[in-house]
């Protein structure tokens, strides 16, 4: 069975076909430090790790490069933004170095809390410098480039990409019209003019002291750390059409005008319920941090992310997050009941096999998170199928949820507790309900839960 993808430059879902036999190239298009990043961004993360362990689950070799934007002028769509790492630190009294230390440092954090598996190398665009400019130096031999009131541009008459679609279309872009641009689409490589007065971070170049231009970050970076053409390239909707296009134009110019990437996958928005798109610019955002306020883990979030495919809008909403946190909580109890009354050895039977296929085929089928999760509930309540089988088909698919859930610990149950069970228990099979009903809401005060069995019981925390 083969890993189908749904590839944004066909427009269509294709089977994933890599470069080199058995080896995978991904490069993912990481954050924009100058603040904490919302969890629409991270939906996007989340799809990039799920799709590294799809690709591992068909065993492929992930080679898995992400970057982070630490110069803040290169966080908007065009060239024209507004400095948002400058405007961060003046708020804050910190330097713009400061700020990007400080929310790359956070944003590493949310990767560990959500179980994100680490990209084989973060690389930092102010540490990469000599590759944006030798890519330029590129452009400029090739008469891709020109320069203008000081700036060096990039000329999309001589090579103007639009593969993924949308770029013509920015109409009512907020961006004012540059008059040193050619061509509409035309974007600046390297800034030698700052339109930001206090611009902190500089470095000396051919073309002058200055600054690179976002999008030619990415493509540097892609292909100083990860070699040309790549198998895959991921990043969230919102880069599509202006970043995505520009990486694409100055890329496969400089590479003799040949294809660059292979798949472009893109994670699609998370919609607030009661706010509409979640974005950075508003302000209004919600943070992992803010999930854990609200009494949330963060792992509650990866689930909700299960249930929503990759490429529809996910509605996010505080009933979705309570439904999200005690599906996960029941799969963790299930899981444990199970490992409890399990011994022997974990293979699978013919039994489960079917179920082992469908699995397969939902997630080799773009990535089709819900169903594999819906598969995953029939196996738990599948009564014909024998607890070990059980355990080992949620070890395979947890392979691709990321639960960590082989290395689970049951909750710790205090003896005073387990005592009052058992007492509980007595009091249960002798039909004294009115005690052993005391005693179930004694056990919830002290902040454990009880769940009756038949003849027993199920302790957990809270
Ligand atoms: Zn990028």
């Amino acid at each position: 069975m083969s890993l189908k993808v749904y590839n944004s430059l066909t427009k269509k879902k294709e089977t994933f076909k890599p470069i080199v036999r058995g080896k995978v190239k991904i490069y993912s298009c990481g954050p924009t430090v100058y603040n904490y990043i919302h969890i629409g961004n991270h939906r996007t993360f989340l799809m990039s790790d799920f799709l590294k362990r799809a690709l591992k689950f068909n065993k492929f070799k992930v080679k898995h490069i992400m970057n982070i934007t630490d110069i803040g002028h290169l966080s908007s769509d065009a060239d024209a933004g507004e400095d948002k790492m400058v405007k961060a630190a003046m708020k804050e009294g910190k330097s713009v170095w400061d700020i990007a230390r400080f929310y790359t440092k956070a944003f590493k954090n949310d990767l560990t809390d959500l179980n994100i598996e680490t990209p084989n190398k973060f690389t930092l665009a102010t540490e990469n410098l000599r590759a944006q400019i030798n890519m330029i130096k590129k452009l400029e031999k090739r008469d891709y480039t020109y320069s203008a009131d000081g700036n060096i541009y990039f000329d999309t008459s001589k090579y103007s990409n639009n593969k993924l679609g949308g770029l013509n279309t920015k109409s009512k872009s907020r961006v004012k019209k540059d008059p040193n641009k050619k061509n509409r689409n035309d974007f600046i490589l390297w800034f030698t003019k700052s339109k930001f007065q206090d611009q902190e971070m500089k470095w000396n170049s051919p073309w002058g002291y200055g600054y690179p231009g976002w999008h030619i970050e990415c493509s540097a970076m892609a292909n100083k750390f990860l070699g040309a053409p790549i198998d895959i390239h991921t990043g969230g909707e919102d880069l599509k059409h202006i970043h995505h296009n520009n990486e694409i134009a100055q890329s496969e110019a400089a590479l003799d005008r040949k294809p660059w990437v292979n798949y472009w996958l893109h994670g699609a928005f998370l919609i607030d319920k009661n706010k509409g798109k979640m974005a950075r610019s508003s302000g209004d955002f919600i943070t992992l941090s803010k999930l854990k306020e609200a009494g949330f883990e963060p792992l509650d979030f990866r689930y909700l992310s299960l249930g929503t495919h990759y490429r529809k809008q996910m509605i996010f909403s505080k009933t979705a997050m309570t439904s999200a946190k005690n599906s996960r909580k029941k799969l963790y109890s299930s899981y444990l009941d199970l490992r409890s009354k399990t011994r022997g050895s974990l293979k699978a039977s013919k039994n489960g096999e079917k179920y082992y296929t469908q699995f397969e085929t939902a997630i080799n089928d773009d990535l089709n998170l819900p169903t594999s999760l819906a598969i995953t509930w029939k196996v738990i309540n599948d009564k014909k199928i024998p607890d070990n089988e059980k355990i080992y088909l949620l070890l395979r698919f947890d392979e691709i949820f990321g639960f960590n859930l082989k290395n689970l610990k049951p909750d710790r149950i205090p003896f005073s507790i387990k005592q009052l069970a058992e007492k509980r228990l007595k009091a249960r099979l002798k039909k004294d309900f009115k005690t052993a009903d005391k005693i179930r809401k004694l056990i919830k005060a002290k902040g454990f839960e009880l769940e009756d069995t038949i003849k027993s019981y199920i302790l957990k925390k809270k």
